[in-house]
């Protein structure tokens, strides 16, 4: 097959599925592209053993840039008086290489806990952070958080808290600075995370028993991750403004919506709705709404986190073994042993059964080709990857030199999955490496039994 249809059928090289970064190279080969750089996954693996975690700050400055300045540039075509924030969620990945390129970048932030703050206070003490970074802090808020958020205002960091509860309100009458509210929307949309009844936010009627809001700036709410249908971000985006409206007669100063999370990942390679036309409804939107109820259109707050750093990281693993399905009515289908584990490295492969774009590393010519399955190697039977009863397409294993091996790659591994991670069968985490500037640096050395034993008080 020539290059092109490989990459076809590997799925690479298309923006919309965030495997533009990707390529095949003559030895065919998986390889990743940083300008005019590119780096062979083989001679990663070949340097640093497996299964690794290869870390790309260069594809989340990419993906950051194109995502400001497509909203940038709606707001420049519609004439929008407001402008745009964007906001990077911690929780999502609070790596350091994660947090500081996209920072350099222009990504204000988003805390979720006390200790993310305290990542930002040592940031902000580091002289890392310029002076107009814009610090949102959401999560229940203990004594400890606020007197945090206080102080960090204090010593001259934009700090702006969001109310999630009347404690916090309370509180909050003392602040010198800014502060927003969470609205617990009430719609029901298509989304894992998004439940009849959550515990977050407050009620519209509630947050209408608040009355005036000391320094009130900003209505947030977070619907949901990973949102597959445009309506479900236009609908509850509707119901909020409504909401706002009510808020911004009582308060003046009330001057930006934070539309939170959300902004889904093709993980398994389907069209859904580009981000591109989901940023020109969003303006359209507030546009006619704020024209049509006399209000200045609010500043727009995002905080999509999946979105701008799940491709920047891929996982690597080997196929140690492979062996039949037992009465599998799915006729070829093989099990591949991996050298790794999804319930300890990629954890919602267990807990909400994502699907993942997986292609083989090498062999990526090979003209005979296997269903599979894929084991990881703790002894727990939902230790497993089987494509939600699918099938993952790899190299037909008996055609490989076991000098060789065989290796296959598992895309958009950068959000949420190292914070999740876990050490059953005291497997131990992958050797995670930082690919930037045509060079490679290990950011976390392999665990030996002795670091993973020390959890356990060995
Ligand atoms: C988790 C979370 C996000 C990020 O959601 P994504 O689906 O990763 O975009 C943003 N805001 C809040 C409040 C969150 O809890």
């Amino acid at each position: 097959m020539r290059n092109g249809k490989l990459n076809k059928f590997w799925k690479l090289g298309v923006e919309d599925f965030n495997t533009h970064y990707f390529d095949i190279n003559s030895k065919s080969h998986l390889v990743v592209k940083e300008g005019n750089y590119q780096y062979d996954f083989m001679d990663l693996i070949k340097k640093y053993g497996s299964p690794l975690e290869v870390v790309f700050p260069y594809i989340l400055e990419d993906r950051l840039e194109v995502l400001i300045n497509l909203f940038n540039s709606y707001i420049k075509i519609y004439r929008y008086p407001g402008k745009f924030y964007y906001h990077y969620p911690m929780k999502v990945n609070q790596s350091k290489e994660f947090v500081l390129p996209l920072v350099t970048e222009g990504a204000n932030l988003e805390t979720s806990s006390a200790n993310e703050l305290k990542l930002v206070k040592k940031m902000w003490e580091a002289g890392n952070l310029n002076d107009k970074i814009k610090v949102l802090c959401n999560g229940p808020k203990t004594k400890e958080y606020l007197d945090l958020v206080t102080e960090l205002k204090t010593k001259g960091l934009d700090v702006i808290p969001i109310i999630e509860g009347w404690n916090e309100y309370e509180y909050l009458r003392q602040y010198r600075g800014g502060v927003g509210v969470r609205l617990d929307v009430d719609v029901h949309i298509q989304s894992h995370w998004n439940h009849e009844i959550d515990q977050f936010g407050l009620a519209d009627r509630e947050i209408k028993k608040m009355g005036k809001i000391k320094n009130l700036k900003i209505l947030h709410y977070h619907i949901g991750s990973q949102i597959e249908v445009l309506k479900d971000v236009m609908v509850p985006l509707r119901k909020a403004m409504t909401t706002y409206l009510a808020l911004k007669k009582v308060n003046p100063s009330l001057d930006t919506i934070d539309i939170g999370g959300g902004m889904p990942i093709p993980y398994d390679r389907k069209y859904r709705y580009s981000v591109d036309s989901l940023i020109e409804s969003i303006v359209k939107f507030l546009l006619a709404f704020s024209k049509k109820h006399g209000i200045t259109p609010p500043n727009i707050a995002c905080e999509w986190g999946r979105y701008v750093v799940a491709p920047a990281q891929v996982t690597i693993y080997k196929v140690e073994a492979q062996k039949d399905i037992l009465e599998s009515k799915s006729g070829e289908r093989k099990w591949y042993i991996i050298n790794g584990s999804f319930m300890n490295d990629l954890l919602d492969t267990w807990a909400i059964h994502q699907k993942w774009h997986v292609v083989p590393v090498n062999h990526m010519d090979a003209k005979k080709r296997t269903r599979s399955w894929l084991a990881g190697m703790s002894c727990d039977a939902d230790d497993k990857y089987t494509a939600q009863g699918s099938y993952v397409l790899l190299p037909r294993f008996s055609d490989i030199d076991p000098a060789e091996g065989l290796f296959l790659a598992i895309f958009d591994s950068g959000a949420y999955q190292d914070a999740l991670a876990s050490h059953h069968c005291l497997l131990p985490s992958p050797l995670k490496l930082l690919a930037q500037n045509g060079e490679t640096k290990v950011i976390r050395r392999r665990e030996t039994l002795d670091d993973v034993a020390k959890l356990f008080g060995w």
